[in-house]
């Protein structure tokens, strides 16, 4: 695995890494009381059931969820480039780091990437890697609905959402006396699947809906206003209003206005009073404008998940045999799953046209290496106390 071109090229890098706390939670003395609430229904899915057929879901070990979620990264890279700017960077990880420090996995090497395209998109992977694109935060306009985003992203992550739901779909399965560690056949698959759940496929409805409403009770506790996702979601549905089809987050779909009204109710039920919204911070660091989407550049959306630099011939082949996408829309992990039309693999066109999704096709940057940032809880620490955060 490590033998992959972007793995080699980068420095041993880690972006916005924050390793503060040990990794007691996580490993040693088992999660908080709440946290193994609220993941107790995941650890049972994850134990291994024989079946008859001596065949099993997907299981992995902490350690084997991280090697997942870095391939899985180089590959989401390789295919929409990264920002070269290590002052974007490192804002968009002290938000993020900020959030995932009150989430139940706060010890995980979260790492915060920001994406070299105009689509409007954010990708989590396993083990820590929430990825967002240019495209996005150009739309948003201030902290809080940055941390309204990142806030469902690591929810994603936290709730091991793309591992439930490979395993559900039976993507990968594996012999009753199978591990993952040093299967790298085995890793390819997973790493295959998760990528196509992630980017093509998007997430269920309930797993949305979970993302939703956890995401901003984190978002608020950690002390920004909880409806900065409601911001970001009517601005996307704005962008969307004269498309004719259900493209770009379904914004006409009347599940997009059941899921703002459903966040609103949140916020009024659970009295959810965080106040900081940190504009003028977010205007400082970030200055992106928005491509309207008949403007965006694509590529062909059968071949751009295929291409990728580091990718393998062998991956490319397994790839190729996949069935025809379900259709994502740019961030389509963000919205409510519905009809989800077909994709025509094949189709090269520009944005807008039929069977491409531009904010999912949009073309992307040639470089996929990591940008270093160091960031510790001391940075962390001040960049709370400097916006006023809890
Ligand atoms: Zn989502």
């Amino acid at each position: 695995m490590m033998r992959s071109a972007i793995a080699m090229g980068v420095v041993t890098v880690v972006v916005a890494t924050f390793s503060g706390r040990a990794e007691a939670g996580d490993r040693k003395s088992g999660p908080s009381l709440a946290a193994a609430d609220q993941l107790g229904g995941i650890n049972k899915g994850l134990s291994v059931a024989k079946k008859a057929n001596d065949v099993r879901d997907l299981a992995m070990t902490d350690a084997e969820e991280q090697e997942l979620g870095k391939l899985v990264s180089e590959r989401i890279r390789t295919r929409y480039g990264v920002v070269q700017d290590a002052g974007v960077h490192r804002y968009i990880g002290l938000v993020g780091l900020a959030l995932a420090q009150g989430s139940t996995r706060p010890a995980l090497p979260w790492t915060f990437i920001v994406l070299d395209t105009d689509g409007v998109n954010a990708f989590a992977a396993p083990g820590g890697y929430v990825h967002i694109t240019r495209g996005a935060l150009a739309l948003i306009t201030n902290e809080s609905e940055l941390a309204g985003v990142l806030g469902h992203e690591i929810i994603h992550v936290t709730e091991k959402h793309t591992i439930r739901s490979i395993q559900k779909s039976k993507a990968v399965q594996m012999g009753a006396q199978e591990t993952m560690s040093g299967n790298s056949a085995l890793m390819q698959r997973a790493v295959t699947a998760t990528y196509d759940n992630i980017v093509e496929k998007g997430f269920g409805r309930a797993e949305e809906n979970e993302s939703d409403e956890m995401g901003i009770a984190l978002a608020n506790k950690t002390g920004y206003a909880p409806n900065g996702l409601i911001g970001f979601l009517t601005t996307l549905k704005d962008r969307n209003k004269d498309s004719k089809e259900k493209r770009g987050l379904f914004a006409s779909h009347p599940e997009m206005q059941e899921r703002l009204d459903k966040i609103g109710k949140q916020i009024t039920s659970q009295k959810l009073t965080a106040s900081a919204t940190l504009q003028p911070r977010f205007a400082k660091n970030i200055s992106y404008k928005p491509v309207p989407v008949t403007s965006i550049a694509t590529v062909d959306p059968g071949a751009a998940g295929l291409t990728g630099g580091g990718a393998k011939p062998e991956e490319k082949k397994e790839e190729t045999k996949e069935a025809p996408k379900k259709s994502g829309f740019g961030l389509s992990r963000m919205m409510p799953t519905g009809g989800g039309e077909k994709k025509q693999a094949s189709v090269t066109a520009s944005g807008g046209a039929r069977g491409v999704d531009p904010e999912k096709d949009s073309k992307g940057g040639s470089n996929p290496a990591l940008v270093a940032v160091r960031m510790g809880p001391a940075d962390v620490a001040a960049f709370k106390k400097e916006g006023g955060l809890s």
